[in-house]
């Protein structure tokens, strides 16, 4: 089963799909996770990458589908994955549709978490104060929040002419949010 988690910074996606890693046993393919994770390793893409992240604009089509493909076509592919920030893109979209091709899979579920705007700044708030993300700034977030209403326009009408785009309250409690995914995932 390969499922994709969309919705806006802060929606909950990450929270969300470390569960469904444990209880699916899926893999969970952060995009933001790996950037950073390459930040802190100091490397060249880490540090070309963390000056656009920091604006919070998107980072190449090239350097994310490179990314997650070297993730899909090892192991994640046969165990299926939980994407979560990707695809941002069409190009990136279609890409992944690919990489799964070549292995006789597909995305199942594209499941968009609704949040209001409210929430979000509230949440990006306490984020900023836990974890001390260098976008979770008020500034950042709003070019965020541009970003995601633009490229969610782009993806979410690919992913609906596919018929596998569902809508998901956001807003509950992060257990209640978990059941209502677990019962989407479980349906049909
Ligand atoms: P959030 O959804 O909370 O904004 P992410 O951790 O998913 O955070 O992403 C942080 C930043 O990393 C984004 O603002 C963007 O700059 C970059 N990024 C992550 N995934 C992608 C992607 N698929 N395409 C382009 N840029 C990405």
């Amino acid at each position: 089963m390969n499922i994709i988690l969309f919705g806006p910074p802060a929606a909950g996606k990450g929270t969300q799909a470390k569960i469904l890693e444990k209880e699916y046993g899926l893999k969970h393919l952060s995009t933001g996770d790996m950037l950073r994770a390459q930040i802190a390793e100091k490397t060249e893409l880490g540090l070309q990458a963390k000056a656009v992240m920091d604006t919070g604009a998107l980072v190449s089509d090239e350097i994310v589908i490179g990314m997650i493909r070297s993730y899909v076509e090892s192991s994640s592919c046969v165990k299926g994955a939980v994407f979560d920030g990707f695809p941002r893109t069409v190009a990136q979209a279609k890409a992944l549709d690919i990489m799964l091709s070549k292995c006789g899979k597909s995305i199942d579920k594209v499941i968009e978490l609704q949040i209001e705007d409210d929430q979000l700044i509230g949440r990006i708030q306490k984020r900023a104060l836990e974890e001390g993300r260098s976008d979770d700034t008020i500034e950042a977030l709003k070019v965020r929040l541009d970003a995601y209403r633009s490229y969610a326009a782009e993806v979410l009408p690919y992913y609906k002419a596919k018929h596998i785009h569902q809508i998901l309250d956001g807003m509950k409690s992060v257990e209640i949010v978990s059941q209502d995914l677990h019962t989407l995932i479980d349906s049909n």
